[in-house]
């Protein structure tokens, strides 16, 4: 591969999603990245273990960004609907207030290029696949609505300020690395120990799993795209698998990985989730010509190998 030689600088680097996004960019390009790094975040203390370029940081705080930066990618957050619910003026402070301060750190260094993470829970429950045109101005989570916030004040620093942006909606990101408080993770617990899954709806609950890997070739394509956007423009883009499955299949997939049996029990469905989530990705596809390729059954075997080898605990 050849290197590109890009400056790029990341938030919430040590995060999930940030930790691949960094792995698969360090052999072309120059990286930077900065994370909270609480120290309750096992997760994220092991993965920025692995990357050499986290420093400690709240983006809440100025932070030094190198004017040089040929991108700025926001990815750190407060994430998960269940305790943006417990916890709604944390998600406000990290999630509006810490995009704010992002954007502008990003402004007063003369950076003009920014990527964020919104996701796929800013859209109101509909039937079928959604596209970035669709009604979000309802979210039915604290944690959606920050991200549509984020969404808001993204644009008007492209028209105010004539950055250029690009809003990702990601759908039920899953792989290796995962969350230790998402449903793929808890789900490969619960399986591994003999213990019962919770699936709220099993015979209607869907989500649009999409392979951790899938999303960072999203964004790397649209990095490629970036440059060519006109001065203040502000683009959003779904990524997402376009397959929803039953979550009860998900987990059924997972303890056939791991070789067990599926215990279930049923619970109902929280106010603040939505019944399906399927994105349409007709608008990655025509910027980039990339489509979402991880199926299910593969996405979930290289997650259950590393969860084998590599379980936070
Ligand atoms: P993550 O929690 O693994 O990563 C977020 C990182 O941000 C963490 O490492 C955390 O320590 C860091 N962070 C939190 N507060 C901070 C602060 N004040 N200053 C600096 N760093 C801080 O989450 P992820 O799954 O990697 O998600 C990345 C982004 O994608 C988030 O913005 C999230 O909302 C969005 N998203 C994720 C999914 C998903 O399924 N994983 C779906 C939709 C959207």
């Amino acid at each position: 591969m050849s290197r590109t030689n890009r400056n790029i600088f990341i938030t919430g680097g040590a995060g999930f999603i940030g930790f691949h996004l960094q792995h698969s960019l360090k052999s072309t390009d120059f990286i930077r990245s900065i994370d909270l790094l609480p120290e309750h975040n096992i997760a994220a203390f092991k993965r920025s273990s692995l990357c050499e370029s986290v420093l400690k940081a709240d983006i809440r705080q100025p932070f030094h960004v190198d004017p040089q930066s040929d991108v700025l990618i926001h990815l750190a957050a407060l994430t998960g609907i269940a305790q943006s619910a417990v916890d709604p003026s944390s998600y406000l402070d990290v999630n509006v207030q810490g995009t704010l301060s992002v954007l502008e750190q990003a402004r007063k260094n003369g950076v003009k290029r920014v990527i964020y993470a919104s996701s796929s829970s800013v859209y109101t429950p509909h039937e079928g696949p959604v596209k970035e045109t669709d009604h979000t101005m309802n979210p039915l989570s604290f944690y959606g609505s920050t991200k549509k916030m984020s969404e808001v004040l993204v644009e008007n620093y492209c028209r105010q300020f004539g950055m250029t942006a690009i809003g990702l909606r990601f759908f039920t990101v899953y792989g290796s690395w995962t969350r230790p408080d998402m449903a793929a993770y808890k789900f490969m617990k619960a399986i591994e120990s003999n213990q019962a899954v919770t699936i709220y709806e099993a015979e209607k609950l869907k989500r649009d799993f999409t392979h951790v890997s899938d999303i960072v070739n999203g964004i790397k394509r649209l990095m490629d795209v970036l440059p060519a956007l006109d001065l203040g423009t502000h683009e959003v883009f779904n990524i997402g698998y376009g397959q929803p499955v039953l979550v009860k299949d998900f987990a059924g997939e997972i303890a056939q990985s791991m070789g067990k049996e599926l215990i279930m029990e049923e619970a109902e469905l929280p106010k603040n989730e939505v019944l399906s989530t399927h994105a349409d990705t007709d608008k990655l596809c025509k910027f980039t010509g990339f489509k979402p390729q991880v199926s299910v059954q593969e996405g979930v075997r290289e997650m259950v190998a590393w969860f084998k080898t590599n379980a936070y605990e």
